[in-house]
C-alpha cells in the first residue's frame, strides 16, 4: 500500500475491484463471500440495483446545497426515521462518531436549558465502542484507543455491561445521560438483555437523565429489527445511527425524542455535509428496502438458520467453542487466535471481522440466503479443519 497513506491500519494485502450482491471480486476475478460488510455497513450487499438508481437519479440533479436550504430528500428521511422510530427529530452528519457527539451535545444542552448545566456526566460501559472523536474515545473509554491522546476528556463514568446496581450507584446530581449499545460491536457481539435495558430505561426516568443509544452498528436491521432495542421494548430519549443507513455512502444520524431535540436551535450544532441530498437520497433507498414486507422477517430466519448451522460448527470446540448474538449480527467466540481464524477464513473466500475478547464476528449482508449459509459454513468448517 502507498506509503503516502497514514498508517493508522493494520492493512491485508487484498484489494476489491467490485461488488456484487454478498460477494467482492479481487483484481484477479477471485471471489469472497463479504461476511464483514465493511465492518456492518453494506448491509443491503455491493451494487444493490435500487440503491446505485437513487444515487445515480440524485447525483444527475443534484449533489449538494447547504443546511441553510429547504433539502427535500433530507426532510423525506427524517420523516420515515421518526415513523419507524421512538424519535421526533433528526439531525444528520455523515459518520457514526460525529452521531455520537450529537448524542452528547444534545444531552448537555437539554440540561442546560433545563437549568441543569451541573448535569454533563455520561455513564457508559466497560468494553464499549462510540467512535474515534475525542469525546468518543473517552466515552468508549478503551486505553488502547485512549493511549498517547492525553488528557481524556472530563465527563465519563465507566461501569460493567449489564450490571444494572452499577450503573445505578454512578448516578449523581451531575449525571446527564446514560450511553449504551444495545449489542456491543466492536466489544464482541454482547446483546444487553431486555431486562438491563428496561432497567436503564427506568433508571434514567427516575433519575431524570437521558437514556442513549448506540445503534450505529446494532441498528437499520442488522438484528431482524429496525433497531435493536426493540426486542427489549425500551425506547431510549436519543440514539444514533450510521454504518448500514447509507449502505456505503457515508451518512450519520442522531434521532431523538421532542423534548430532547428542540434544545438544540438555530446555530446550536451543524454540519457541512450532514444529510446532504445525494446521502439522504441513498437513505431513502436504503430504507424502502429495509421497510419492505418481509424483509426484517427475512433477517431474523436467515439470521436463526446461520446461527443454528454455525453452533453445529463449534464441534470439539478447538477453533472456536459457541456463538451468540442476534439476527445477522453474531459472534464467535475464539478458542484458537481469533486472527489466525479470520486468516483461514479468508483462504477459503469468506471474509469476517475480529472483535475483542478474541472473538470473530459475523456480520454478512443483510440480503444472504440459504446458499450463502450453506458456502459460509462450508468455509468454516474448511478453514477450522485446517487450523484444528
Ligand atoms: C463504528 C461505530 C462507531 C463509529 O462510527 P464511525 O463512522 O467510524 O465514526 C460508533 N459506535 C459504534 C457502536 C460503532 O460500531
Amino acid at each position: 500500500m502507498s506509503s503516502a497513506v497514514m498508517s493508522n491500519y493494520a492493512r491485508v494485502a487484498l484489494s476489491f475491484e467490485r461488488g456484487e450482491g454478498p460477494y467482492l471480486f479481487d483484481a484477479d476475478g477471485r471471489r469472497y463471500l463479504d461476511f464483514g460488510c465493511g465492518i456492518g455497513v453494506t448491509g443491503l450487499g455491493h451494487a444493490h440495483p435500487d440503491v446505485v438508481a437513487a444515487l445515480n437519479a440524485q447525483a444527475a440533479k443534484l449533489w449538494h446545497v447547504s443546511n441553510i436550504y429547504e433539502i427535500e430528500p433530507q426532510a423525506r428521511l427524517a420523516e420515515r426515521l421518526v415513523a419507524h422510530s421512538f424519535a421526533d427529530a433528526v439531525f444528520f452528519c455523515n459518520s457514526g462518531g460525529e452521531a455520537v457527539e450529537a448524542c452528547l451535545k444534545l444531552a448537555r444542552i437539554y440540561h442546560d436549558k433545563s437549568g441543569h448545566a451541573e448535569r454533563y456526566r455520561v455513564i457508559t460501559f466497560d468494553n464499549a465502542f462510540h467512535g474515534r472523536t475525542l469525546a468518543s474515545i473517552a466515552a468508549g473509554g478503551q486505553e488502547k484507543h485512549l493511549k498517547g491522546f492525553a488528557p481524556v476528556m472530563d465527563g465519563f463514568d465507566h461501569v460493567p455491561f449489564g450490571d444494572l446496581a452499577a450503573a445505578e450507584a454512578a448516578v449523581t446530581d451531575r449525571t446527564a445521560a446514560i450511553l449504551v449499545e444495545p449489542v456491543q460491536g466492536e466489544g464482541g457481539i454482547h446483546a444487553a438483555d431486555a431486562a438491563f435495558l428496561k432497567g436503564l430505561r427506568a433508571l434514567a426516568d427516575r433519575a431524570g437523565v437521558l437514556l442513549i443509544y448506540d445503534e450505529v452498528q446494532c441498528g437499520m436491521g442488522r438484528t431482524g429489527k429496525l433497531f435493536a432495542h426493540e426486542w427489549a421494548g425500551a425506547a431510549p430519549d436519543a440514539m444514533a445511527i450510521a454504518k448500514a443507513l447509507g449502505n456505503g455512502f457515508p451518512i450519520g444520524a442522531c434521532l431523538a425524542r421532542q423534548a430532547v431535540a428542540e434544545a438544540l436551535t438555530p446555530g446550536s450544532h451543524g454540519s457541512t455535509f450532514g444529510g446532504n441530498p445525494l446521502a439522504t437520497a441513498v437513505g431513502n433507498a436504503v430504507l424502502d428496502v429495509v421497510l419492505a414486507d418481509g424483509f426484517l422477517d427475512h433477517v431474523q430466519q436467515i439470521g436463526a438458520l446461520l446461527r443454528e448451522r454455525v453452533a453445529a460448527l463449534a464441534g470439539n470446540g478447538n477453533v472456536f467453542d459457541s456463538v451468540r448474538g442476534v439476527g445477522l449480527m453474531l459472534g464467535l467466540q475464539c478458542v484458537a487466535p481469533n486472527l489466525e481464524l479470520m486468516t483461514a477464513l479468508r483462504n477459503q473466500g469468506l471474509l469476517t471481522v475480529v472483535a475483542e475478547g478474541n472473538s470473530l464476528r459475523l456480520l454478512p449482508p443483510l440480503i444472504i440466503d440459504e446458499r450463502h449459509v450453506d458456502e459460509a459454513c462450508a468455509a468454516l468448517e474448511a478453514a477450522c479443519a485446517s487450523i484444528g
